[in-house]
């Protein structure tokens, strides 16, 4: 065979091979180009802007999230509370933190090995910044339904506290107690329970730090050893510039509805307390003392008597603010 009759077929068998592999590759794309079915999109966390206030880097520091006790989960930031109640078919979050740590919540609870998108209803405490402001975030993210007393419904609906509220800003906006509004929320009667699959907690009004300040309870149980939790909403006198608990100004007292509060709460089944903002029921001590438990030793987070001491706290706090404000101090 001569080299030009060799090279004739061989040339011939290269332009079909490149013409071939250059259809497969236009065949390739065009099947690439034009996927056969849509992949559904996967629900995101989209978070609002953060809030700015001088506690708030602090109290947005990390945290681990941990076991407290069962089937609830600490999943809040350093210093702002919020607990995972946790069933098969679905879970109760308990406060959302500032606005900027809705991402850091959402994180713990994965890192739990739980799915956010498995919260079924977000409780509220009381409608100040602080607590409720991961609320829109999480909610849209969830698509949990959101609970809270009937006042902090109505503070999440303006995004502010209510103008009864002792911290409501004397001249309305812009201030620093604002936070994304939320409508809808499910207002909840004194004592009425919510309920997600096997689980429910009740509701408890204790009006004083806010008018819709609510404080919530629920049993978790390790085997056939059940606990009364308790999540204590705020029982402090935090107040803006003129404003009186023992009235005035147009506004009637609200120390005996408060101090009802209070002896209301330190009544309460408590084995768990835990406070919305952690350091009040001193759970960084309980941490290391736990970390430090030997065989046999118990659990610093049960303390049966953590309730009546708040209540005792809080009331001394309440009794020196009406002094003050009636000038005997
Ligand atoms: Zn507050």
């Amino acid at each position: 065979m001569s080299r030009r009759r060799f090279a004739a077929p061989v040339l011939l068998a290269l332009a079909l091979t490149a013409v071939t592999a250059a259809l497969f590759d236009g065949a390739r794309l065009h099947a690439q180009a034009r996927p056969t079915a849509p992949v559904p999109a996967q629900p995101v966390l989209v978070p609002d802007p953060p809030h700015v206030c001088g506690s708030c880097a602090e109290w947005n520091g990390p945290r681990q999230p941990f076991k407290l006790y069962g089937n609830t989960y600490f999943v809040g930031p350093a210093g702002l509370s919020s607990l995972l109640i946790t069933s098969p078919q679905g879970h109760i979050l308990v406060d959302t933190g500032l606005e900027q740590s809705a991402a850091l919540i959402d994180a713990n609870i994965r890192a739990l090995g739980f799915k956010t998108t498995d919260v079924k209803l977000i409780l509220t405490s009381h409608g100040h910044f602080d607590h409720v402001g991961g609320v829109h975030a999480l909610a849209r993210y969830t698509k949990a339904e959101v609970v809270g007393s009937p006042q902090t419904a109505r503070a999440l609906a303006i995004g502010a506290p209510t103008p009864d509220d002792p911290q409501a800003p004397p001249t309305p906006p812009p201030g620093v107690d604002y936070f994304p509004a939320f409508e809808g929320v499910r207002g909840v009667k004194d004592g009425e329970t919510v309920r997600v699959g096997p689980l429910s907690v009740t509701a408890h009004h204790v009006p004083g730090h806010t008018p819709g300040a609510t404080t919530w309870t629920w049993q978790s149980c390790e085997g056939s050893r059940c606990l009364n939790m308790v999540y204590a909403d705020s029982l402090s006198t935090v107040a803006s510039d003129g404003f009186r608990f023992t009235g005035g100004n147009g506004r009637p007292s609200i120390v005996e509805s408060f101090r009802a509060s209070i002896t209301k709460f330190g009544a309460l089944p408590c084995d768990i307390m835990v406070s919305t903002h952690p350091q009040a029921s001193n759970m960084d001590e309980k941490l290391k003392k736990r970390a430090a438990l030997k065989p046999g030793d118990a659990d610093p987070f049960i303390d049966p008597g953590a309730c009546k001491a708040l209540a005792a706290t809080s009331m001394k706090g309440l009794e020196e603010r009406v002094k003050v404000e009636q000038g005997k101090k």
